[in-house]
C-alpha cells in the first residue's frame, strides 16, 4: 500500500483524538487507498471547530475559515476542514451558508459522488455509508443521494463527474448520466476559470476519449462554444504531451481558422497558450503546404513540432511525420538555435551602410538568419559582411 504522506496526515488525527475530537481521512485520499494507488494529498476531517485546530497545532495556514479549512504545517502541508454540510444554493454553484454540523455522517452526505464520500479511520477502519467502495470495485461514478438535486446544488459536479471518468476509466452509473443530460444548461453557471481547468484535467488524463464523449453525449458540450461534436472520437488518440496548451491546439485544428483566436479567448486561455496554439497551427500548415524545412525546426520550439506532427497524423491524415527523437536530432543539428546567436546585428548593418534606422534591419536580419540555418551562409561577420554587399544589398535592400 502507497500511503508516503499519510503519516503525517496520522499525526495530525491522533493528536485531535488525544484532544477529545473525532477526526478522519477523507475524500480523494480514501478513494485513492481503495483504489491501491498513491494519493494526490490526504484530507483531514474533523469535528474540532477551526479555532479548536488551531490552538492545537503550532503552525497553521488560514486558507478558508469560513469553510471550516485551516492548514496545518508539518513536514507536509495537511488540509483540516471541520465536518460541515451545504445549505440552500441559489446560483447553481456557491453554497448560500456553510454549517458546522457535529456528525461525520452529515459531513459526507454533502460530498459529491459515493467514491468520495468515505472516511477512514487512523487504523484503516472504512466508514461508507453510500456504497463507495462497491463502486470503485464495479468502477462506477454515482452522485450521493438523488442526482438531480446534487447537480442543481452545484453545477461544476457535472464537469467533476466526467473528469473523473478520463481519470479512472470509470463510467457514470445511469441515474447520475441521466441527470447531468436532462440539468447540462445549469453548467453555464460555472466560471469558465473552473470549467478550463476540468477541461484540462480531462486532457492530462489517461482516458481522455472517455471525457470528451461524455463532454458531449451528455450535452455539456451545447453549452461552449466551438465544434466538440465533429471529431469527438479523435480524442481517443489525443496526447497531451504533459502540456494542456496542447488541448487548446488539438481543439484548434478542428475549429474554423477564423474562430480561434475568439474562442481562445472566450475560453479565458492565457497569451502563452494563445501563441503556443498559433505556432502548432503554422507549424501544420507548413506541414499540409509540403513539409518542413530546416528554418521549420530552427522556428518552433521542440514541444510546437512534436505536438503538431502528432496532430498532423491524427485530424489531418498527413502522413510526413517525426518522431520526437528526430525532432531532437534536426533541432541539434541547426547551425544556430536562436536568433541571438547571429554574429551580427543591427547595429552592425546602420554602421556597414550608414543608414538610419528602419524596418529594413528586421527584413535583413531575418534574411540572414534563414541563410545561416540553411547552412548556405557562416555564421561569421566577415563573411556576413561580404554576402550583404555582394549578394543581397543589391537585389533585395531598397535603401
Ligand atoms: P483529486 O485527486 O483531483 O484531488 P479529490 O477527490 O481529492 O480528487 P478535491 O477537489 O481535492 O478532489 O476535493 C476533495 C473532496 O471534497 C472530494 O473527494 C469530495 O469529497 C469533496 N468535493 C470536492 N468538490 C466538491 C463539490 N463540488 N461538491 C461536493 N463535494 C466536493
Ligand atoms: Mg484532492
Amino acid at each position: 500500500m502507497m500511503k508516503t504522506r499519510w503519516p503525517e496526515a496520522y499525526k495530525v488525527i491522533e493528536k485531535l483524538e488525544n484532544a477529545g475530537f473525532q477526526a478522519y481521512v477523507v475524500g480523494g485520499a480514501v478513494r485513492d487507498f481503495i483504489r491501491n494507488v498513491d494519493a494526490n494529498d490526504v484530507d483531514v476531517t474533523t469535528n474540532a471547530t477551526p479555532n479548536e485546530v488551531k490552538q492545537l497545532f503550532p503552525h497553521t495556514i488560514d486558507v478558508g475559515i469560513e469553510h471550516g479549512t485551516v492548514l496545518v504545517v508539518l513536514s507536509e502541508t495537511i488540509e483540516v476542514t471541520t465536518f460541515r454540510s451545504e445549505t440552500t444554493y441559489t446560483d447553481f454553484r456557491r453554497p448560500d451558508a456553510v454549517t458546522f454540523v457535529r456528525s461525520l455522517q452529515e459531513d459526507l452526505k454533502r460530498r459529491d459522488f459515493t467514491m468520495n464520500a468515505m472516511a477512514l479511520t487512523k487504523s484503516d477502519e472504512l466508514i461508507d455509508y453510500f456504497g463507495g467502495r462497491e463502486d470503485i470495485v464495479n468502477k462506477i461514478i454515482k452522485a450521493v443521494g438523488d442526482p438531480a438535486q446534487r447537480f442543481a446544488e452545484d453545477a461544476l459536479r457535472m464537469l467533476r463527474a466526467i473528469r473523473f471518468s478520463a481519470q479512472l476509466n470509470y463510467s457514470l452509473e445511469q441515474e447520475t448520466m441521466e441527470a447531468i443530460q436532462s440539468l447540462h444548461h445549469l453548467v453555464a453557471h460555472v466560471s469558465m476559470e473552473r470549467v478550463k481547468v476540468e477541461l484540462e484535467k480531462i486532457w492530462i488524463s489517461d482516458f481522455v476519449g472517455n471525457g470528451m464523449e461524455l463532454f458531449v453525449s451528455s450535452h455539456l458540450s451545447d453549452n461552449f462554444p466551438g465544434d466538440w461534436e465533429t471529431y469527438r472520437n479523435c480524442w481517443r488518440g489525443f496526447s497531451s504531451f504533459g502540456n494542456t496548451a496542447n488541448g487548446w491546439a488539438f481543439f484548434a485544428i478542428m475549429q474554423p481558422h477564423a474562430e480561434v483566436e475568439s474562442l481562445l479567448s472566450y475560453y479565458k486561455c492565457s497569451n502563452a497558450e494563445k501563441t503556443h496554439v498559433k505556432q502548432v497551427l503554422e507549424a501544420l500548415e507548413q506541414l499540409e503546404k509540403g513539409c518542413w524545412n530546416l528554418y521549420s525546426f530552427f522556428q518552433f520550439t521542440e514541444k510546437v513540432l512534436i505536438a503538431a506532427s502528432s496532430y498532423a497524423r491524427q485530424l489531418l491524415n498527413i502522413e510526413v511525420v517525426y518522431t520526437a527523437e528526430q525532432i531532437q536530432q534536426t533541432k541539434a543539428k541547426l547551425p544556430i538555435s536562436s536568433a541571438k546567436e547571429v554574429v551580427v546585428n543591427g547595429n552592425d548593418l546602420m554602421e556597414w551602410t550608414k543608414k538610419k534606422r528602419g524596418p529594413w534591419i528586421r527584413e535583413a536580419m531575418e534574411k540572414i538568419t534563414v541563410m545561416i540555418v540553411n547552412g548556405k551562409l557562416v555564421n561569421d561577420k566577415a563573411e556576413i559582411m561580404e554576402w550583404f554587399f555582394q549578394e543581397y544589398i543589391d537585389d533585395d535592400l531598397q535603401i
